[in-house]
């Protein structure tokens, strides 16, 4: 019995904002199916408004208080464990007013809680130096995803994962995870959908940050072979998923084994 889905959506229902065929139909037979519905993205770049413009644009049925990105749970994070810290914030793109409550610090290596987002071209050897010297002066360490690479329309690129190894191992200071593969992320996916974890589908690309990470609370882990999926992930010691279907577009066939 399945009563809701959570959807990742870069790698899943798009790769670099194109949808991938069949993701509209995928989700509006989710939908037909009355079962209920979130989009648990690790995506930095864009403000939640713009990744809701941008899946409405592509044709994918998403209402705003469906969507779950980890820019929107990391203010959270910051409103609820470090109110008034000043932050250094390294993330590259535009997450308009999702982090504009922040308070920056100035100048950067003073900050009490250092930021890390999606990694771009602002990663520079500058930028990287300043949350290097406020991790070493006492600064906590926030991490908005630790993804080491992500299917772009170029093919594979290096994500922010590998600049937030460098830094804990240069500064001995761990980075909190707020978006995927934290439980709290899936949490808060769970309760847009008022589900149980055992009767919710996660769907994802990443082996370990959506499926495996969704199979630790109790939900049923769907990879798909789009996005950043590679063959070695179907022999990852780490775990299996429980199901492994071609795309998104495989989704309503799955539900009807599942149901069936
Ligand atoms: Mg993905």
């Amino acid at each position: 019995m399945v009563d809701a889905v959570m959807f990742d959506i870069d790698g899943v229902l798009t790769v670099s904002w194109e949808p991938v065929p069949g993701a509209a139909d995928a989700v509006q037979a989710v939908r037909d199916r009355g079962l209920d519905v979130a989009f648990v993205t690790n995506t930095t770049s864009r403000a939640a408004a713009s990744v809701a413009g941008s899946m409405r644009d592509a044709g994918i049925d998403l209402r705003d208080d469906e969507l779950l990105t980890a820019t929107v749970a990391t203010a959270s994070h910051l409103r609820d464990r470090h109110h008034g810290a000043t932050c250094l914030v390294l993330n590259d793109g535009d997450t308009g007013d999702d982090l504009a409550h922040l308070c920056i610090a100035e100048p950067p290596d003073t900050a009490q809680v250092v930021v890390v987002g999606g990694a771009g071209p602002t990663f520079s050897y500058d930028a990287l130096d300043d949350a290097f010297r406020a991790l070493a002066n006492g600064a906590r360490f926030v991490a908005m995803h630790r993804n080491l690479r992500w299917r772009t329309s170029r093919g594979e690129q290096l994500d922010a994962g590998a600049f937030v190894l460098g830094l804990e191992a240069a500064t001995g200071v761990e980075a909190t995870v707020v978006g995927k593969p934290a439980a709290a992320f899936f949490r808060a996916g769970l309760d847009i959908v008022g589900g149980e974890a055992d009767r919710t589908l996660m769907i994802g690309d990443d082996l370990h940050s959506d499926v495996l990470a969704a199979q630790q609370l109790g939900c049923r882990g769907v990879l798909v072979r789009t996005g950043k999926f590679r063959h070695e992930d179907l022999e990852d010691p780490a775990g299996s998923p429980d199901h492994v279907i071609d795309s998104v577009a495989d989704l309503p066939g799955l539900l009807d084994q599942l149901s069936g």
